[in-house]
Parts: C-alpha cells; sequence; structure tokens
C-alpha cells in the first residue's frame, strides 16, 4: 500500500516514520526546500537559530516516534536536561522565578513571593495529576472519531476540574499575581489564551515536573534531520490538490501537474485549507485560528548574561496583552516575549563572543488590520527598545550584527498557515477532542490528519503524540504484513 504524506513538519515526519516502520510504503511530499515546518533552522554567519519550538517536553514521546521508525533517539540526537528550564523575568521590579525540576528548590523560588504560594504548591500538582494521566495520556493518544468518545469524556474532565478556564484553576491554587501569571502561561505555547482555554492544558506545567525540560545539541532542527534522513522527503514539491474518485482518495496532484498515486493521503498542512486541495467548498467544521508571532531571530556581537537558555520577559499589563494580541485582534503596546538563547547551553550556536537570540512577540493573525509591511519595522524597533529599558539588556540594538524576522505574512506565504496562525486552530474547550479536526477524514476513505490543528494538538508532544493515533487509524484500516521497510540510512 502506498502513503502520501502532504507536508513535512514535525507531525508529517512523525507519522511518516511510524508508517515505513510498519511496514509501508511513504512518500513525504513538502512544498519548502527543506523539512521542519515551523521546526525550521535558519544559519547565517556562524549563528543558527530555531525558528520554531525549541523547549522540548516529553522526550519520551520522541524516543518512542524514532524507535516506532526503527531508530534509537540517543544515537541520533544528544539531549541534555536544562536547569533550570526556564527564567520567568518582571522587568519593573526586576523580580524573577525561575522553574526548576526540584520540588522543594521550586516552593523556595514561589516563596520569593508567597509563603503561602509555595505551601499550595503540592496541591497545585495533585490536582494536575489526573488531568495529566487522563486528558494527557489516555485522551490525547486515542483518537475522538465519534460524538460518544466525547460524551463519555466530558463527565471525567469536570470531575477533574479540567473544563474550567486555566486561569481560573491556577487562581484557585494560588493568590500572588506573579505567581498566578507564572502558572499559567504554558498555554501561550500551543496558542491558547489562559483566561479562555480549558485548565486541561494545565498538564503542560506538570509534564515538564514529571520529565523535565530538554535542549537537543544543534537545535530542535537536529530532529528534523534524524527523523528525515531515512524517509523519502521530497522538498521544493507542493501539493496543488488531494485527488478522490467517489468517496475514496486517489492519489495527490502537485504544482508542476504530476500525480503521485497513492491509497491513504495523510495532510499535515493547515487543517483551515486542506479543504481546498479536497476540492470542497468549506470545511466541515470552521474553526478559530490562533494568534501570530513576530520573530526576531537576531546575531550579537556580544553575550547577554541576564538572559537564561529560555527566559519569558513578561511586561506589564499582562492580561490586556494576551487579550489584546488574542480577541482584540490590536498591536499589543506593552510587550511580553520569550528568547531563545542556546548558546547559554551550547557554544557554537553562535561564533565566539557572539549571542543567537531568537525573540518570540504573539501578535494578532491576519484577521486583524494590520498592514505588516508597514508595522514591522516600527514594532521590532519598539520590542528590542523594550527589552533593553524594561528589562535591562542595554546595548541590544547596537549589538546586533545580523537579523531575520517572521511576521504573520511569513506564516501564511511559507507554511500554507491560514490567517498567518502560528499554532493552528485555538486550543479552547469547543475545538478541541471530537471537535477539532478529526485524525480520519468524515467523509473519504483513505484520508487522514496529523499536525498541530487535529487531534490532540500543537506542540512537539501534541503533534507527535497525534501521528501516533494517526498511524494506529491507518494501520487498524489497512491491515499489513509486518515487515520493516526502514530505507538504509543515507
Ligand atoms: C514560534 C513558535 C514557537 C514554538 N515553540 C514551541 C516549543 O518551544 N515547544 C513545543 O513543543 N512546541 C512549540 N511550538 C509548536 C510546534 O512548533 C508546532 O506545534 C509543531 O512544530 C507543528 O508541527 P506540524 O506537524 O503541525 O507541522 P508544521 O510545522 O505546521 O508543518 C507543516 C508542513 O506542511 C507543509 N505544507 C503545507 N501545505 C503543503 C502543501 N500543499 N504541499 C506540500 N507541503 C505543504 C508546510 O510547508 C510545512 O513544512 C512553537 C511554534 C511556533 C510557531
Amino acid at each position: 500500500m502506498r502513503i502520501a504524506v502532504v507536508g513535512a513538519g514535525l507531525g508529517g515526519l512523525g507519522v511518516a516514520l511510524r508508517l515505513q516502520g510498519a511496514g509501508h510504503e511513504v512518500v513525504v511530499l513538502e512544498g519548502r526546500d527543506r523539512p521542519g515546518g515551523r521546526a525550521y533552522q535558519l544559519q547565517d554567519a556562524g549563528f543558527t537559530w530555531d525558528t520554531g519550538p525549541s523547549l522540548i517536553t516529553m522526550p519520551w514521546v520522541l524516543e518512542e516516534t524514532f524507535a516506532a521508525g526503527g531508530l534509537d533517539l540517543h544515537s541520533e540526537v544528544s539531549l541534555r536536561r536544562l536547569d533550570p528550564f526556564y527564567r520567568i523575568l518582571w522587568g519593573q521590579e526586576d523580580e524573577h522565578l525561575d522553574f526548576v525540576s526540584d520540588r522543594e528548590r521550586m516552593k523556595t523560588e514561589i516563596a520569593k513571593f508567597s509563603t503561602k504560594d509555595a505551601a499550595a504548591f503540592d496541591g497545585f500538582m495533585a490536582a494536575l495529576k489526573p488531568i495529566y494521566e487522563d486528558g494527557i495520556l489516555g485522551a490525547g493518544r486515542r483518537p475522538f472519531l465519534e460524538f460518544g468518545d466525547l460524551a463519555k469524556f466530558v463527565p471525567k474532565m469536570v470531575a477533574m476540574g479540567a473544563a474550567m478556564p486555566l486561569w481560573t484553576m491556577v487562581c484557585r491554587h494560588f493568590e500572588h499575581p506573579r505567581v498566578r501569571e507564572a502558572f499559567s502561561f504554558h498555554s501561550l505555547f500551543i496558542g491558547g489564551d489562559p483566561h479562555r482555554v480549558p485548565a486541561i492544558y494545565g498538564a503542560l506545567i506538570y509534564l515538564q515536573f514529571l520529565d523535565d525540560v530538554w535542549y537537543a545539541d544543534g537545535g530542535v532542527y537536529s530532529l528534523i534531520e534524524a527523523m528525515a534522513r531515512t524517509l523519502d522527503v521530497r522538498c521544493g514539491e507542493k501539493v496543488e490538490a488531494i485527488e478522490h474518485r467517489g468517496n475514496k482518495v486517489t492519489g495527490v496532484r502537485l504544482e508542476g501537474g504530476e500525480r503521485i498515486a497513492a491509497d491513504v493521503v495523510i495532510s499535515n498542512g493547515d487543517v483551515l485549507t486542506t479543504h481546498e486541495l479536497l476540492g470542497r467548498r468549506a470545511p466541515l467544521r470552521r474553526m478559530t485560528p490562533t494568534m501570530s508571532c513576530l520573530l526576531l531571530y537576531m546575531g550579537t556581537d556580544r553575550v547577554f548574561d541576564r538572559l537564561h537558555h529560555h527566559t519569558l520577559l513578561v511586561g506589564e499589563g499582562y492580561k490586556d496583552f494576551i487579550r489584546d494580541v488574542t480577541r482584540r485582534g490590536r498591536l499589543p503596546s506593552t510587550y511580553s516575549t520569550y528568547v531563545h538563547a542556546p548558546t547559554r547551553t551550547e557554544a557554537g550556536m553562535a561564533p565566539p563572543g557572539g549571542d543567537s537570540i531568537a525573540v518570540l512577540l504573539p501578535v494578532p493573525n491576519l484577521k486583524a488590520d494590520v498592514d505588516w509591511e508597514r508595522a514591522a519595522d516600527g514594532l521590532r524597533d519598539a520590542v528590542v527598545a523594550d527589552m533593553e529599558s524594561t528589562f535591562g539588556l542595554h546595548g541590544l540594538d547596537a549589538s546586533v550584527t545580523v537579523e531575520h524576522r517572521m511576521t504573520p505574512l511569513d506564516f501564511e506565504r511559507d507554511l500554507g498557515a491560514k490567517f498567518g496562525n502560528a499554532f493552528a486552530v485555538e486550543p479552547t474547550l469547543q475545538q478541541s477532542a471530537w471537535f477539532r479536526q478529526p485524525n480520519r477524514d468524515r467523509g473519504i476513505a483513505g484520508m487522514y490528519y496529523v499536525g498541530g490543528g487535529t487531534h490532540p494538538g500543537a506542540g512537539i508532544p501534541g503533534v507527535l503524540m497525534g501521528a501516533e493515533v494517526t498511524s494506529g487509524l491507518v494501520t487498524a484500516d489497512h491491515p499489513q504484513p509486518r515487515r520493516p521497510a526502514a530505507r538504509a540510512a543515507v
């Protein structure tokens, strides 16, 4: 049986590895010049930047994905545990809180703000444990194809307190505003406003304490390279149409007109536009895309000691900031950013004495009335000036020797992301599980989905668990004699 995967993002590569490992013939068709999707890499003048994900959690999901494809993760990639995981820095008062894996040290960090909140930490973790076990490990690793699957799961979620907004849950445990912010921002990494996403996404916090936070030498892109190496990935091959006869997939048509026959097609493209490839007039369900990001990739001629490997710079009016970029569709007036400085762990990511710095500012997606051709320069300058004046990174602007950027326009143009979304569709209750794009199409036989827009959702572990769900459906629907078909490593 022949399988065509449309897109070589983490989800596309993950599902291809699994299905190839199960003995299927798989081809991955990627529109860009290299695989990776959001997990792309830029190199310039001796600096290396991961363009998207940088924080690795749940390493066992990677181990399982690699193993299913006949690979040993630890022979392919060197992973290093980070300590601290990251620093959260509130500039105005020069306060900071480090997330560390040791729970007693974590309580000491919280106690800098509130001893009462430090004492509440164990209770918070205990409340998250069943949410992680039932919500992430249970629900995240199986498909939600029938409404009945959801109907059975919802009462459980409610009983665990996982259906209330994440912010509400955090506020029930912690009192200090800084501690509340520190324990609720995690959903932003998958495009979710902590005031709106269900508390099930609080499990993102729990899993870090369970499995730690990791760095892959060479950056996340070393994972992409290792995954792609044993697969038939054809880059520069944009899929123009997914062809089907009646209600059965027959293959794909590339932009140049070439046709590739396939019994199964798995789309790793944006779920908000895949209906166009299928020739459908509208998606099966209208879903809301996440916000976008302005990303700055800066190479500097000096090192900024205030930055840790991962640092969150939290600006004033954090709640309004989130509302502006998610709901109100306004450019923010104060800036909360995530900064990646991998030379703290791997010196070779920048030339000697320099820093390779990636800055992520959440911004509204392209539904908002923002002219990015005009707005990007001014916003970049304002963010960098704020990093200098509010967060003490004095001389940052003057130290930049080389710089690249991504705006919502690049997400749309380079990744085909509808409205320039950075994290696929919003992880709200109404867009999760059965309500999300299902891993198997409800109308066309042989058509499947993988990636941030399908179940269970975005993030490295999310899309790789989704790859497990999708490959499980494909193998169940198309039983095949077990015969390893791994290509020889090049
Ligand atoms: C800035 C940023 C920071 C992030 N940080 C983290 C982090 O630290 N940790 C974490 O766990 N997660 C993080 N995430 C989330 C994570 O990166 C994503 O959820 C994940 O990489 C998405 O993978 P995907 O499988 O959905 O594929 P995508 O990365 O969306 O890739 C899809 C691929 O399909 C290709 N494609 C689309 N249409 C076609 C077509 N018609 N023909 C051929 N090819 C096509 C695209 O070119 C692309 O290569 C971050 C995301 C962003 C944007």
